[in-house]
């Protein structure tokens, strides 16, 4: 039985007439287009033979329970970015309704393993600064405490606007609950970056996200005249950071898919008349494998002491942030590849760099992997987001091949999924 690819195309327009405005999607977590939109697709699958409710976390979960409690889960977000595009994280969420209520069709409500929908509750993090909010706490990954002191740009509290949807910060931790019998999880995104546009591929099967190492790096010379102070004996702050600034282009283009940003420069004092005492950046360095990011991260430091010691300064590092790969598992990679080749001819396997709710399901050790779609000129979180109709619906067909391949898979081997899994995500 085929999916209806075009009518989940057709809903994603309908969302999108629903909640954006003349500067793009508004679905922002925890704010009233978002709970509008929620509302929107509890509509969407009335009629269906599912259960669902609300996590602690206020993730959303649909249940089409079958003959084993083993359980395949599609997932995506509603959730977006203020000014956000038309796709992202929705298409995820209404390509897996469309797979759902597919299977539900097929099997006359029945399925042969139990199939699970979720909304991840606020991925994107815009208001609140706290990305993968929903899929942190199902994987139990949350961190209350840290939590509980963040306030919007209106000073409103992360706790009051939960609240207001019904989500208790005490409980969150809850959600992990819905870890039970959870055997495969599979998600839909666009790219949002520029790589299957450049290959003329509308599909790739995603091989991980992306470690990220993030770092303040300060360089401290001396202030001096700029009139007076002779070139040969300045301490210039700003030569020994804009020397590493270049060199970053070199590490990073040692490795095929690595990327490293110098994001952020400040001069102090900062003006016209002075040489820079003081120079204030920040690097950001992402790599699928964890032995490259490592290198990657140590030979920035080294070249920061040379670069520093050539210009007489001196150079102090400070770690921002940082997570690790995360690998997704290699049978749904393969299981992906096939779905892709089946639908398109022709597949890419290539890592994310952003995260995505997908990296904390595989991290609590359930078996994931992503399917991305084009997207055109690589633009997102931006109004003018888009992918080809034709490849829209493409994605919609390979992800349903993927989950039926995937629900074959669980069949074969339902009891060493699991623990195939936990050593090869961590
Ligand atoms: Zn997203």
């Amino acid at each position: 039985m085929p999916i209806d690819a075009k009518a989940v195309v057709t809903s994603l327009k309908e969302l999108r007439a629903l909640t954006a405005d003349e500067h793009g999607a508004q679905r922002v977590a925890w704010t009233d287009t978002w709970l509008k939109a929620r509302a929107w697709f509890a509509d969407q699958i009335k009629g269906l033979p599912v259960e669902h409710h609300l996590d602690a976390a206020g993730n959303r979960w649909v249940t089409l329970p079958g003959a084993s409690e083993q359980a395949l889960i599609l997932g995506g977000h509603l959730d977006s970015v203020p000014n956000g595009g038309w796709l992202d994280g929705c298409l995820g969420v209404l390509a897996s309704l469309g797979v759902l209520r597919r299977i539900s069709e097929e099997y006359h409500g029945r399925p042969p393993v139990t199939v699970r929908l979720v909304d991840w509750a606020d991925e994107e993090g815009a208001r609140f600064g706290r990305s993968l909010f929903g899929s942190a706490a199902f994987a139990g990954n949350h961190t209350i405490e840290a939590d509980r002191g963040r306030t919007d740009r209106d000073g409103v509290r992360l706790e009051e606007a939960l609240r207001r949807c019904g989500v208790q910060m005490e409980a969150i931790g809850d959600a992990q609950q819905e870890q039970k019998h959870a055997a495969a999880y599979l998600e839909l995104h666009i790219e949002q970056g520029p790589v299957l546009e450049n290959l003329g591929l509308p599909l790739g099967a995603v091989t991980g996200t992306k470690g990220v190492e993030r770092h303040a790096i300060t360089f401290h010379g001396e202030e001096a005249h700029s009139g007076s102070t002779p070139m040969a004996v300045r301490r210039d702050a700003l030569a020994a950071a804009a020397k590493l600034a270049l060199e970053i282009r070199a590490i990073a283009g040692k490795h095929a898919d690595s990327v490293c940003t110098m994001g952020s420069v400040k001069t102090f004092p900062g003006i016209v008349t002075a040489v820079v005492g003081r120079c204030e950046t920040t690097l950001d360095q992402r790599d699928l494998d964890a032995g490259v990011l490592a290198a990657m991260y140590a030979e920035a430091q080294a070249r920061s002491q040379q670069f520093a010691a050539e210009e007489r300064c001196t150079v102090e590092w400070s770690r921002i942030w940082k997570i690790e790969p995360v690998p997704f598992h290699p049978e749904l990679i393969a299981l992906c590849e096939e779905a892709v080749r089946e639908t398109a001819g022709k597949s890419h396997r290539l890592p994310s760099g952003p995260l995505h709710d997908a990296a904390e399901v595989a991290r609590a050790g359930i078996p994931a992997v992503m399917l991305f779609v084009q997207s055109l000129r690589g633009i997102s979180h931006n109004k003018i987001e888009d992918t080809r109709e034709e490849h829209l619906e493409q994605a919609v067909a390979a992800l349903d091949r993927l989950a039926t391949k995937t629900m074959a898979w669980m069949q074969q081997a339902p009891q060493q999924v699991r623990s195939a899994s936990a050593g090869g995500a961590r």
